[in-house]
């Protein structure tokens, strides 16, 4: 099975149609460098992200890493919360929450996120910055790749693989330190007391990274990932996406600078392909909306440059919407938009106040299976309870627990040991509760039992049972 699919070389223009098979592997893309206003504001979005997700893991709080997923006790740290297991809801939640953001931003914006802080998209663009400093812009690298094997070669291919290795261990170390332990990590392989699936994990996302970043690159949002597959079911006529104004740019064709070439029928297109070179999934925008294409501005800047240079005016290539671009207005209110935005802050605020009201410490109250329902002894009727506390605080507490029930009875509670709860630990204590027997009127009575950290009274979790006499 065959397609007509314009070759790297006619797009650059030796005008000779070549068919390629469906499964033959994709030509090299060589991107051109350019400035511009989106380079610039993925920069200004992509440097704090690129910083936060390399210095994050190196923060403390209070002498522990502020964010630790330490998968082996089964606790993530995150600032000064503690979650274990039991907060997996809250995930979940989270990833709704992601979710509807993401419907919401691409209706709005189209597919933004790839185009400016995916991953993918900010380390392509890093390992190619290193391909351009070794090796020189677009043309020098062709002809590099395309000379046979010399000092020079090897010296400048070396010098970028260097630098994809160094980027794509720096980008293992600080991904494997968010679940090992940063400090940890780093002493431990550098004294080669690393654990084996610490070491595994370094080896693996390095070489992850540097195939990814280095090799695959516009692969993975072509055919790998997910999100480039149903992105074009959130667009709709008011979507911002990059678009080339084809009333504006065609009849398309090469000309001088200054000639009247509207007397000529042409349009403000140069055809120079500038578009197309500057195009990390390797499309030409002006064949329309395409689903590989990731939002990134690169061919808005490289027109603007080339409508620069001829003095013809910017936005041949732009942010529009389809409504804008057939003589409409963009409408920015339009219900599905709302719909999205209205859940999504719903669900933001219902998380925020669930984590926000979320106490460090829970406990839960079990009726002891293996004890009699009841016990009467010397006057006292005794129930017995296993009072589960989960400390999902930084520190250590020690707790005391307490009964609240009706007014009148005399309650007394005998643990069988104190109650110290280190951070993360799950910790079980049986309690017996009694109350003199001329005191109960009836078989059975609610009471609460109240869990509290000595030194922070703050810390403090309330269950209701029963309590259970005699007929
Ligand atoms: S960069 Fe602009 S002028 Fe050049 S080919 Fe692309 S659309 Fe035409
Ligand atoms: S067509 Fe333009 S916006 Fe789309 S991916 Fe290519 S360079 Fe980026």
């Amino acid at each position: 099975m065959s397609e007509r699919i314009p070759t790297r070389e006619e797009q650059d223009g030796d005008g000779e149609v070549r068919y390629r098979m469906l499964y033959e592997s994709d030509d090299k893309v060589y991107i051109r460098h350019i400035r511009g206003v989106f380079t610039r504001i993925r920069k200004y979005t992509g440097l704090p992200l690129l910083l936060a997700f390399f210095f994050i893991p190196w923060l403390n709080i209070d002498g522990h890493q502020a964010v630790h997923f330490d998968l082996p006790a089964r606790q993530f740290h995150i600032l000064w919360a503690t979650f274990g297991p039991q907060d997996g809801f809250l995930l979940a939640w989270l990833l709704i929450i992601a979710a509807f953001a993401l419907f919401a931003v691409t209706t709005w914006l189209g597919r933004v996120w790839c185009g400016f802080t995916c991953p993918q998209t900010v380390w392509t663009l890093m390992f190619i910055w290193a391909e351009r400093v070794c090796e020189g812009d677009r043309s020098k690298r062709m002809k590099l790749d395309a000379a046979p094997w010399s000092v020079e070669k090897v010296l400048r291919k070396s010098g970028t693989h260097g630098i994809w290795l160094l980027i794509s261990l720096a980008t293992a170390l600080a991904f494997v330190g968010y679940f090992y332990g940063i400090r940890d990590l780093v002493v431990d392989l550098a004294t080669f007391n690393a654990h084996p699936q610490g070491a595994f994990w370094v080896a693996f996302f390095t070489f992850a990274t540097y195939m990814n970043a280095g090799f695959l690159r516009e692969q993975v949002c072509k055919y790998m990932c997910p999100y480039a597959r149903f992105q074009s079911v959130m667009y709709d006529k008011d979507t911002l996406a990059v678009y080339y104004d084809a009333r504006r740019g065609e009849a398309r064709g090469p000309r001088k600078k200054n000639v009247d070439y509207k007397a000529q029928g042409m349009g403000d297109c140069i055809d120079c392909y500038w578009c197309v070179q500057v195009c990390p999934v390797d499309i030409d925008i002006r064949d329309g909306l395409q689903f590989e294409c990731i939002n990134c501005g690169l061919c808005v800047d490289a027109c603007n440059s080339v409508m620069d240079k001829m003095e013809y005016p910017r936005g041949l290539i732009r942010f529009t919407s389809e409504d804008e671009l057939e003589g409409a207005k963009t409408r920015f209110a339009r219900p599905r938009l709302f719909g999205y935005a209205l859940v999504l802050l719903l669900m933001v605020g219902l998380f925020s106040l669930e984590v926000l009201t979320r106490s460090p410490v829970q406990a839960e109250v079990l009726r002891d299976r293996g004890a009699r329902m009841y016990r009467v002894s010397q006057g006292l009727v005794q129930n017995v309870y296993t009072v589960k506390i989960n400390n999902m605080d930084q520190k250590p507490h020690e707790f005391t627990i307490r009964i609240e029930g009706k007014e009148g009875y005399d309650y007394s509670l005998r643990m069988q040991r104190g109650a110290l709860v280190n951070p993360g630990e799950i910790y079980s204590v049986p309690i017996r509760v009694s109350v003199p027997q001329q005191q109960l009127k009836e078989t059975k009575h609610d009471i609460e039992i109240v869990i509290q950290a000595k030194d922070a009274p703050e810390l403090e979790d309330r269950h209701k049972t029963v309590f259970i006499g005699p007929k």
